[in-house]
């Protein structure tokens, strides 16, 4: 049976990384992590002194870095210029720049091509804001995640206690409501739910119980072809 390629977009926090991961890992697919991409690229500006806003800097710089994604075990291990920076690109500061730097389209026409390149065959599980829209429009199977913000931001907060950070909630949640109102009304590939896409109301459903309806879904899909 053909492997199926499979989006799951949302806004930040929705739990989409943890689900996209478990889902790939029951399906026996791999697992991309697309936001990870845009994060590394955003180190790459900072660590090139580069603002987010100068487009011609950025177009030379996504001419000169090499970004990859080991995608075929449990974590995805991201790679910039050949050195793993999976622990640096989860910085909280990163993911506000990981959102100016992707309103770029050099930035989005590389990270896309390699999304395609990486997802082409099927048996994927991809996760990011644009998967069912511009990147697999094809898609076989589309997930919206949504939840409130307050519990996404519970969420996110969680996570940088658990990393040993120090934030402070009402910092994540803004920040966290500022990347989503920037990511949702930016003109190239914006944050919005594919028509075709089954919304998923994560705020009341643990782990399990996401993982249990998403395979409900995707059971109906193998069964209807
Ligand atoms: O998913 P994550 O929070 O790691 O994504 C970081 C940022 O990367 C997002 O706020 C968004 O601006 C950008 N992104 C994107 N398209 C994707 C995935 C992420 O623009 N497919």
């Amino acid at each position: 049976m053909r492997k199926l390629i499979i989006a799951i977009d949302g806004p930040a926090a929705s739990g989409k990384s943890t689900a996209a991961r478990l889902f790939a890992k029951r399906l026996r697919y791999a697992y991309i992590d697309t936001g990870a991409m845009y994060r590394a690229c955003a180190l790459a500006a900072k660590e090139a002194g580069i603002d987010m806003s100068d487009e011609s800097a950025l177009d030379a710089l996504m001419d000169s870095i090499s970004i990859s994604i080991k995608h075929d075990s449990d974590e995805n291990k991201i790679y910039l210029n050949g050195k793993d920076v999976s622990a640096a690109i989860r910085k909280p500061e990163i993911s506000g720049l990981a959102s100016g730097v992707s309103a770029h389209a050099t930035v989005r026409n590389k990270m896309v091509d390699l999304q395609r390149e990486m997802g082409a065959q099927g048996g994927v599980v991809l996760d990011g804001r644009d998967i069912g829209t511009v990147v697999f429009p094809d898609a076989d199977l589309k997930f919206f995640f949504v939840a409130p913000a307050r519990v996404r931001a519970q969420r996110r907060f969680d996570e940088l206690i658990m990393r040993g950070e120090d934030p402070s909630f009402e910092d994540v949640l803004n920040d966290m409501i500022a990347r989503d109102e920037a990511d949702s009304s930016r003109t190239l590939a914006p944050l919005v739910p594919a028509e075709d896409s089954i919304h998923i109301d994560t705020g009341a459903l643990n782990i399990e119980e996401m993982i249990d309806l998403l395979y409900a879904h995707y059971l109906k899909k193998v069964q209807a072809k």
